[in-house]
């Protein structure tokens, strides 16, 4: 089986946060198939000539690069999941011909390029293609349930499937009836964010909720994240994970559980700290 490392090139810098999860998916990916690696880097754009094209082929010049090696059948899926989440540009060295090329839905670009490397010069070409074209021409075969393993939506529900699973245990009359109310105040930027950073069930509306960061828009906000499944009369309730959760402020699906025992300020990185300003009554 083949292998090796190919470049994605995104048109943001990443934030501390999602090159967190990426690395968890690093991890994840790993647990299955090994050698996987993902690197975070400057997109290297040697000539002018170069960065015209590329700005003239995609609309900007790209600011990170997500390197990653690994197996063919392993990194393929990775970069169709990872582009769905974070869009970019997957740079392909060589390619399907021409006329492959243009049979194939999503976009491609051929970016020429002629390098001096101390006395050689180097030139050829290589691709821009986006997630659709990865995704009908590289994973054509994949079927849902391999997309899915491959989901960031597989690794996000691992996050929250420890801390729901051993929340859900215990019956829910021995969850607190009443909670803190905390005010999150970042010294360092402007933040504040009045969450409660850990995960509570919620007698009220009868179901679990955690806090939540949004890496598009640094967001701190709290959500659902259970849903109620009564399967007859006679039985318990059970509950479910909800998979689908967007920032509340710009309705970014780029969101992951934040845990104030764990994480730093969503938007500069440094610690956080919280004020208790009142308490929250959940139970009547
Ligand atoms: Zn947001
Ligand atoms: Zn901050």
């Amino acid at each position: 089986m083949d292998g090796g490392c190919l470049d994605i090139w995104l048109e943001e810098r990443l934030s501390e946060s999602s090159i967190r999860v990426l690395s968890c998916y690093e991890g994840y990916i790993n647990s299955f198939s090994n050698t996987f690696s993902i690197k975070f880097e400057e997109p290297e754009i040697k000539t002018e000539h170069e960065e015209k094209q590329i700005r003239n082929a995609i609309g900007y010049i790209p600011k990170q690069q997500i390197s990653i090696c690994g197996w063919a059948n392993t990194i393929f899926p990775a970069f169709e999941a990872i582009m769905k989440k974070y869009g970019g540009y997957l740079k392909i060295p060589v390619g399907a011909e021409k006329e492959v090329f243009e049979k194939l839905k999503g976009h491609w670009f051929k970016i020429k390029y002629k390098h001096k490397v101390a006395t050689i010069v180097m030139s050829g070409y290589y691709h821009l293609i986006d997630v659709e074209f990865v995704a009908k021409y590289f994973n054509e075969k994949s079927d849902d349930e391999e997309r899915e393993l491959f989901d960031f939506k597989s690794i996000f529900s691992d996050f929250l499937k420890k801390d729901f699973y051993k929340n859900r245990e215990s019956s829910i009359n021995e969850h607190p009836t009443h909670i803190e109310k905390r005010k999150f105040i970042c010294k360092n930027c402007d933040l504040e964010a009045t969450v409660y950073g850990e995960m509570y069930y919620d007698h009220g509306c009868h179901n679990y909720i955690a806090t939540f960061t949004c890496s598009q828009c640094n967001n701190l906000f709290e959500h659902l994240i259970s849903e109620m499944r009564w399967p007859d009369l006679k039985s318990p309730i059970e509950y479910d994970l909800i998979k689908d959760i967007v920032c509340m402020n710009c309705g970014s699906e780029k969101v992951i559980v934040w845990n104030k025992n764990e994480d730093k300020c969503p938007k500069c990185n440094s610690d956080i700290a919280y004020e208790i300003v009142g308490t929250i009554q959940l139970k009547v």
